[in-house]
């Protein structure tokens, strides 16, 4: 049947800010939560539970946003035995009904949108802008990742075969699956990953990133509350050490991880090394990730797309925009535009509507940006730095940067944050660009800004991305729209948000029936 079929779904509407009203209320209501502290603790415990952490706040680094309990490794082992007891059960209930849960879950995330609202700001450092596409993006993935359910799991497939036999292919879960998730969207691609193994039938041990358990521990709880079993979900906060006590146990059947690559190897490592089955490992990764701007380009446009993609979300995101290409004829006119509106850019409080750009997730990430700036000036590169404001000194703010660099291979690594690296290159030079990008090895975003379509034609038959964004920016991959993914350096695949993800998250089991 055709996908069309089952497919009903439209993503979220979030929150109309722009209304005046509408605005009001969230933004008082956001206030009211303020000071409100916030807990998260694994959902199970053994007995007392191990180390407690204070969260704070990278807007202002005195602001406890509350305190994380992190489990034991006998916590750890009680979560992975109920997991596995309650995955056959969990299984068993169809796609249908898995999906059903999903989609309250989806409905209990909206009602939150406040709560929400108001972690993603306090622990995440996120503006309210992007706080509300990230709560949509959670409740898209819930959705779509139902449907997904419905479509593929409800039913086993009828497969050919000579007459007088009888086969199907049947989808079900691998059994528990780890997810450990990123920062940077601490609600979107916690909830995503595990929405699609949940929707595939597998029960979950999920481990946020130990910058923001609290947001995790908030949408565990709506989960719960919408239906989610409490051992078919758990939650497991903490750091590097809880993350290996997961995954070196033997009764995990896949891991799906967001981070660096780096991590994403060590995990991979972690995985080849126990006993047990082999794991099934999907990994999102980090990007070095270019536009190129040819001389046809809109300059009001690449303006627009190319501040967007460096510096929304601080750069923090691993499809920004890390090294623009100019071509030479126009690198001057364009440069000069987009330092316009780079000083225009407001940063502060995300609390207050109008800021651009709030603060990187923490010191350590502020330490190594600055570094990597220093560092750039001491090579001898031109850099334009903004200013940062008299609040900021409360919190972990990086200056939004501006670096001129010969090419993408001055760079040896990927610069987590509000920095952009630009190259000028010759309008002969398109084939030598596109070979120096792909070195990098990282294959997410590539952003192309020109109306000549041959330049479309050879950059897209060229790239080795899984994004190609053409006279736009680069950032806020739509679930269903833009399956969001990289290859090489930047990930495992399948992509985030696309028709092939849940089924990766899937055993299959072929049943053939003689008469
Ligand atoms: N999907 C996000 C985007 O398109 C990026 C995800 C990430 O940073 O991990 O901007």
């Amino acid at each position: 049947l055709p996908r069309e079929i089952f497919v009903t779904r439209v993503n979220s509407a979030g929150v109309d800010i722009a209304d005046r009203d509408v605005q009001a209320d969230v933004l008082a209501k956001v206030d009211a939560l303020k000071t409100r502290s916030w807990l998260a603790t694994p959902t199970v415990l053994a007995g007392e539970g191990g180390e407690e952490h204070d969260v704070f706040s990278p807007i202002d680094t005195s602001d406890v946003v509350g305190t994380a309990l992190y489990p034991t490794s006998d916590d750890v082992d009680l979560a992975i035995t109920r997991a596995v007891t309650a995955q056959r059960r969990w299984d068993a209930v169809g796609g249908i009904t898995r999906a059903d849960i999903l989609e309250a879950a989806a409905d209990g995330l909206e009602a939150n949108t406040i709560e929400f609202i108001s972690l993603c700001r306090r622990e995440a450092g996120k503006t309210i802008i992007d706080a509300i596409l990230e709560i949509r993006e959670a409740v898209d993935f819930l959705r779509f990742y139902a449907s997904e359910a419905r479509m593929q799991f409800a039913a086993p497939v009828p497969l050919p075969g000579p007459t007088g036999e009888q086969n199907r292919l049947h989808l079900s879960g691998r059994g528990v699956f780890a997810t450990i998730s990123p920062w940077n969207f601490p609600l979107a691609i916690f909830v995503g990953p595990a929405a699609a193994a949940l929707a595939a039938g597998n029960t979950v041990v999920a481990k946020p990133a130990e910058q923001t358990p609290l947001i995790a521990a908030h949408a565990v709880k709506v989960m719960h509350e919408a239906g989610i079993p409490n051992d078919v979900l758990q939650l497991l906060p903490g750091g590097g050490e809880v993350g290996g006590m997961i995954t070196s146990d033997p009764r995990i059947a896949g891991v799906a991880f967001t981070g660096s690559s780096a991590t994403a190897r060590a995990i991979n490592r972690s995985l080849a090394a126990r006993d047990g089955g082999i794991a099934t490992f999907i990994a999102e990764t980090g990007g070095q990730n270019a536009m190129i701007v040819d001389s046809s380009a809109l300059p009001e446009q690449v303006t627009r797309d190319v501040v967007a993609s460096s510096f929304q979300s601080a750069g923090q995101r691993c499809s920004a925009l890390r090294v623009l290409y100019l071509q030479e004829d126009v690198a001057d006119t364009m440069l000069h535009m987009i330092k316009g509106a780079f000083e225009a850019l407001d940063i502060g409080d995300p609390a207050d509507l109008p800021t651009d750009v709030g603060p990187v997730i923490d010191e350590e990430a502020k330490e190594k940006l600055d570094d990597h700036v220093d560092t750039m000036r001491q090579r001898g590169f031109k850099v334009w730095q903004r200013e940062l404001p008299e609040i900021t000194q409360k919190g972990s703010y990086v200056a939004p940067t501006i670096i001129e660099i010969n090419s993408i291979e001055d760079l040896d690594q990927e610069n987590f944050g509000p920095i952009l690296h630009v190259v000028r290159f010759k309008g002969t030079e398109l084939d030598k660009i596109i070979d120096e990008i792909n070195s990098t090895g990282y294959g997410l975003t590539l952003g192309l800004h020109s109306r000549i379509d041959g330049t479309r034609q050879l950059v897209e038959s060229r790239a080795r991305v899984g994004n190609f964004y053409v006279n736009r920016n680069q950032i806020g991959a739509v679930v269903e729209s833009q399956p969001f993914g990289g290859e090489g350096h930047s990930g495992t695949g399948p992509k985030a948000g696309g028709p092939h993800y849940v089924a990766r998250f899937a055993t299959e089991r072929v049943i053939t029936i003689d008469t």
